[in-house]
């Protein structure tokens, strides 16, 4: 079987069951076995020249393993183990979300109002995509990234050692082990109200991590309970930054003015949506 053949078997398979992108993800899974057994130099253009080579039987294998996977809904980036977030590649297996686009805007926001040697505290880390492309992007940003799951610290950690980013994590519940005062907190919650988390795609609902999404009864849990916090390890003058669910604007704004911060903004993402809330705390409490 050649190359061509071969994504063009992928491409029906996928299609057959369903799968979204099912003709990108089929070139997706093809591209990644490719890489790993050529390198880097292999790209659209290479494989269109290479498409009437034979795939050989070993990569066939891997590949038909992989349509395998996805044609059951798991999602690209488990299998590949890889999504790229602020042009970092990050890895990424169930035991994490994986990154989103959306997810960008908040680092941008962070960056707009971060100064050199500044301290970073980066709530349910998940992956650590956030804190791990703050360090690089900001000189000298101290950086300490908290989660729940010892899984998901091991991930953020291996992601911190390839990136060569200095973090320190803790594990714990929310504040639990953390110490010291910060300029800035940013968290991007599980956010999805309980009762909605049946209604998404099935590569969400059945294969990230139910902890990482389920925002509790009216989805807001975290906000809440991050917003009461925080006043505990802010300067004065520290900003809160919060990624939301798009109707959720309104009411984090809410809770954050009624806890006492300032300049409360909601900021938009690149669909018109609104996708950040920022408050900054003038005054401890
Ligand atoms: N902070 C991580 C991210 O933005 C994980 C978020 C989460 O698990 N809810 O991807």
């Amino acid at each position: 079987m050649t190359l061509w053949e071969a994504l063009k078997t992928g491409e029906k398979y996928l299609e057959e069951r369903e799968i979204p992108d099912a003709a990108l993800d089929a070139w997706y899974l093809l591209e990644d076995i490719l890489k790993k057994e050529h390198g880097e130099k292999v790209n659209r253009a290479w494989f269109l020249m290479n498409r009437q080579e034979e795939i050989g039987e070993r990569l066939h294998t891997a590949y038909t393993q992989g349509l395998e996977q996805r044609g059951t809904h798991v999602p690209l980036q488990y299998i590949t183990g890889e999504q790229e977030f602020m042009g970092i590649p990050f890895f990424v297996n169930n035991k994490v979300l994986i990154p989103r686009q959306d997810t960008e805007i908040l680092v941008e926001e962070v960056m707009k109002a971060a100064h050199p040697g500044m301290k970073l505290l980066d709530m349910c880390t998940g992956s650590g995509c956030i804190a791990i492309s703050l360090v690089k992007l900001v000189p000298g940003m101290k950086a300490v990234a908290s989660d729940l799951s010892g899984e998901a610290l091991e991930t953020a950690g291996e992601n911190a050692r390839r990136q060569e980013a200095e973090i320190t994590f803790v594990q714990g519940n929310l504040f639990e082990s953390v110490k010291g005062q910060f300029d800035i907190i940013v968290s991007n919650p599980p956010y999805i109200p309980s009762a909605e988390i049946e209604e998404l795609m099935e590569e969400v609902r059945l294969f990230e991590p139910r902890t990482a999404l389920d925002g509790r009864e009216d989805g807001l849990y975290f906000y809440r309970k991050i917003t009461e916090e925080s006043s505990g390890y802010l300067k004065e003058g520290g900003w809160l930054m919060f990624e939301i669910g798009c109707s959720q604007g309104e009411q984090v704004s809410e809770l954050m003015r009624n806890a006492g911060f300032s300049h409360v903004a909601v900021c938009k993402d690149l669909a018109g949506l609104d996708r950040v809330v920022k408050g900054r705390l003038e005054r401890k409490p």
